[in-house]
């Protein structure tokens, strides 16, 4: 196959797929995606942070390595989105704050700076007294923290609005069905969806947790949901400040604040394949929420949102070309997948391109 125009079909349209879809149709390929709900996954309920330094993991350097190449390549997908729409995509780069709870979470804390270090991540200590602006809202008991430069956010329900009209106007056709079987047929991949048969140059599956579709099967990768819950509340505008990151009792909680007192509190995760929020799993994230950030006590709860990351063996992300013929798994991007689907679509592209 030539580097020609293309007929591809992506099953899944969460950011992963979405994004691929867009960056292949701005390469001028004709490109369909399958989903009965697109961007209803996990995608759904991220929090849109691009935080390379905040969500440092011990093991994990190379998704560091790898995340440090996100935030540019997410300027340019917002640069070509906004020749096509007219809108921009907001990329607010805040940093992150890391503070801990009490002495062991601030001894958990230090761990986390011997491991950023390690990894020779940039960060600084700062001090309430020096920068109380970074505490705005922050208890008064927290009076020391770790700021990670360089990591932003964005909010991934405008992502995905802008996408599909980007989308639309490139030509791709969204069909809201979902993909029972992939197989291959000479030299055309073929997807059996609810109602139809459909056939194209070249398939790629993205449809992050729920793995691959009847037919498809790897040698080398597989996926496990890793349950996550945000809630979505109304009433402290931190966003100047960094975004929050804070061990408390143990467990990790962020807040993610948008203008106009819009926030993101998060998130659970839960060895779990079941999409629901447990009244435990909510109480214990906004009781954490509320030792840090007393003054979310008057906040407006908005909403709650629950999503099922896709989680590697290794914890990284994958593209592999499975042994099916024409077809390509893009996944694994676990608590990622925001972050690296500029580049999870680089990767579709060059597989097209290449086949
Ligand atoms: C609570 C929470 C907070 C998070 N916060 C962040 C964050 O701040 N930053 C960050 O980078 N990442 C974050 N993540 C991780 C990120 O959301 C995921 O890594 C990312 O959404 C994975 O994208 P995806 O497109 O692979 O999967 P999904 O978003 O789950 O999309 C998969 C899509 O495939 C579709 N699908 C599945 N099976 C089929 C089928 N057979 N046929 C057709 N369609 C199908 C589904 O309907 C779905 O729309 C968070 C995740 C959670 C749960």
């Amino acid at each position: 196959m030539d580097n020609a125009r293309k007929n591809v079909v992506i099953v899944g349209g969460g950011i992963i797929g979405l994004t691929s879809a867009f960056r292949l149709a701005i390469a001028h390929h004709d490109v369909t995606v399958f989903d009965q709900s697109p961007a209803k996954g996990a995608t759904w309920a991220a929090a849109g942070m691009i935080a390379p330094s905040g969500e440092i993991a011990p093991g994990e350097e190379a998704n560091y390595e790898l995340e440090k190449r996100a935030l540019p390549a997410w300027r340019e997908v917002g640069r070509l989105v906004k020749d096509l729409t007219g809108d921009d995509i907001d990329i607010v780069e805040t940093g992150t704050l890391l503070v801990g709870w009490d002495q062991s979470d601030r001894r958990q804390l230090e761990q986390f700076v011997e491991v950023a270090q390690s990894f020779n991540a940039p960060m600084t200590r700062v001090e309430r007294n020096d920068t109380p602006e970074f505490f705005y809202g922050v208890s008064a008991r927290i009076n020391s923290g770790v700021l990670m430069a360089g990591d932003a956010w964005l909010d991934p329900d405008q992502v995905v609005r802008l996408l599909l009209s980007a989308l639309e106007k490139l030509g791709v056709n969204i069909v809201h069905e979902h993909v029972n079987e992939i197989h291959s047929d000479e030299n055309r991949v073929v997807v059996i969806s609810d109602h139809r048969e459909f056939h194209a140059d070249l398939g790629l599956v993205a449809t992050g947790a729920s793995g691959l579709p009847d037919g498809g099967s790897s040698v080398t990768n597989s996926v496990r949901p890793v349950r996550g819950a945000t809630v979505r509340v109304q009433g402290l505008d931190r966003s100047a400040q960094p975004a929050l990151r804070a061990f408390v009792k143990g467990r990790a909680f962020y807040m993610v604040s948008r203008p106009g007192g819009y926030c993101v509190l998060g998130a659970s995760a839960d060895e779990r394949s079941e999409a629901v929020l447990e009244v435990g799993e909510l109480q214990r994230l906004l009781r954490d929420g509320l030792y840090v950030v007393p003054e979310l006590e008057t906040a407006r709860v908005l909403e709650t949102r629950i999503g099922l990351r896709p989680a590697s063996p290794t914890l990284e992300p994958f593209f592999e070309r499975l042994e099916l013929k024409g077809w390509a798994w893009s996944s694994g991007h676990y608590r990622h997948g925001v972050t690296l689907a500029p580049l999870a679509a680089l990767s579709a592209l060059e597989f097209v391109e290449g086949s």
